[in-house]
């Protein structure tokens, strides 16, 4: 049995990870955040209490620690000693690291260089996962891929440039297969509620039913490359499987603007999207990253990994999955998507 361990694992790429490498027979460790609240509903349908585990046990283990506790990630980790690290922990909004830029470049960015000296310094024989970002390219035009140049446009996008070298130069001075998933935008019913995708099908589903009036955006011209979660974690788990390390674009290849999702998420939900949004602008951003598109050409050739579900339909997926949270199972949904592995839970 493999042992994996995942930074992040309470978030929507962790949580759908974990439960991939579940199905595949991995025991599971992840690295939890201790808050005065639970941080765990991602997790809650995976979670099996050892108290009430049956004969084939529990797989799953969360421990307490945080990626600014170096001192913690050696413990954890010479004590676990995994065969697979997968990093996805990270501030990861990008609006939220222009009001904590010392934070985000804490975590986003030194929390990288933490765990690769605490595997460095145990001395373990690990595969690395670092959870590298198109928001890296920022100011670069599209079409992006694994060697377009880097031109951060946030602190959060700087914090994922240092984390991507980091990765990259652990590879070529230690020889530690570390590689970079540059992955472009990704999305699911379990995205964070304040990431636009999920505002828009939010507020779409709940003004069809009643429930608010008005939905206030900021910039609706920005250009974004959405995918589907799920199928972007299957993309990293091969990553780690190869013969050699590299860096890898995970991206759908198609554009669509921000009014475009808005339109898409409105129309499924049988609304005009002009009677309800409204501009803000706490919502823009002092240097915005106009156009992601991203060319997963390298992914397709060296890894068999293609996306199979394109913008139109994340966007129904996620309005029906917030539907049935406000009105039930009995909420009229289009079919899902069909994926290529056992379709995840779509609780959020
Ligand atoms: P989420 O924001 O949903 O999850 C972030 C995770 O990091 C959460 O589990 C969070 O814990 C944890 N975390 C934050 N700070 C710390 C800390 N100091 N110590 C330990 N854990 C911490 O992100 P996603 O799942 O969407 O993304 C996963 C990774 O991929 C991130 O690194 C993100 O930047 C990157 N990425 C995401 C893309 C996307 O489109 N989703 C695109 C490209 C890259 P808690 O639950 O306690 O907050
Ligand atoms: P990002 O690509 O990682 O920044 O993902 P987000 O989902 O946070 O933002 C995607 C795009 O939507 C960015 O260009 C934002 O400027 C734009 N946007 C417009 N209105 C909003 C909003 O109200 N919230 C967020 N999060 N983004 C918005």
């Amino acid at each position: 049995m493999k042992t994996a361990f995942i930074t992040g694992i309470t978030g929507q790429d962790g949580s759908y990870l974990a439960e991939l490498l579940l199905a595949k027979g991995y025991e599971v460790h992840g690295l939890l955040r201790r808050s005065s609240s639970f941080s765990t509903g991602r997790l809650d349908h995976l979670y099996v209490d050892p108290h009430e585990a049956d004969e084939k046990g529990v797989r799953l283990f969360l421990h307490y620690g945080d990626l600014t506790d170096s001192s913690r990630l050696v413990t954890l980790l010479s004590r676990i000693r995994p065969d697979e690290v997968y990093h996805l922990g990270a501030q990861s909004h990008v609006r939220v690291s222009f009001d904590e830029p010392e934070f985000t470049g804490d975590t986003t960015g030194l929390g990288t260089i933490r765990l690769l000296e605490a595997i460095r310094m145990i001395g373990l024989d690990t595969r690395f996962y670092q959870a590298s970002s198109s928001e890296m390219f920022g100011a670069t035009p599209p079409p992006q891929d694994e060697s377009t140049p880097f031109h951060p446009r946030s602190p959060y996008g700087a914090a994922k440039v240092y984390g991507y070298w980091a990765a990259r130069n652990y590879r070529e001075a230690y020889g530690m297969y570390a590689v970079n998933g540059i992955l472009f935008n990704h999305e699911s019913p379990r995205r964070g509620e304040t990431f636009v995708t999920r505002k828009i099908a939010r507020a779409a589903a709940r003004i069809a039913t009643g429930l608010e009036q008005h939905l206030y955006l900021g910039n609706l011209d920005a250009v974004r490359d959405w995918g589907f979660a799920p199928e972007y974690v299957e993309g990293m788990w091969r990553m780690l499987q190869a013969d050699a390390p590299s860096d890898y674009v995970l991206a759908t290849g198609t554009a669509y603007t921000v009014g475009d999702f808005v339109r898409l998420c409105f129309d499924h939900a049988g609304l005009d999207w002009t009677d309800h949004v409204r501009f803000d602008e706490r919502y823009l951003r002092p240097s915005e990253v106009d156009a992601l598109i991203g060319d997963a050409t390298k992914a397709r050739d060296v890894l068999g990994w293609t996306p199979r579900t394109y913008t139109p339909e994340l966007a129904r997926v996620m309005v029906d999955a917030e539907l049935v949270a406000i009105e039930g199972p009995t909420a009229t949904v289009t079919p899902l998507p069909v994926l290529g592995f056992e379709r995840p839970a779509l609780a959020s």
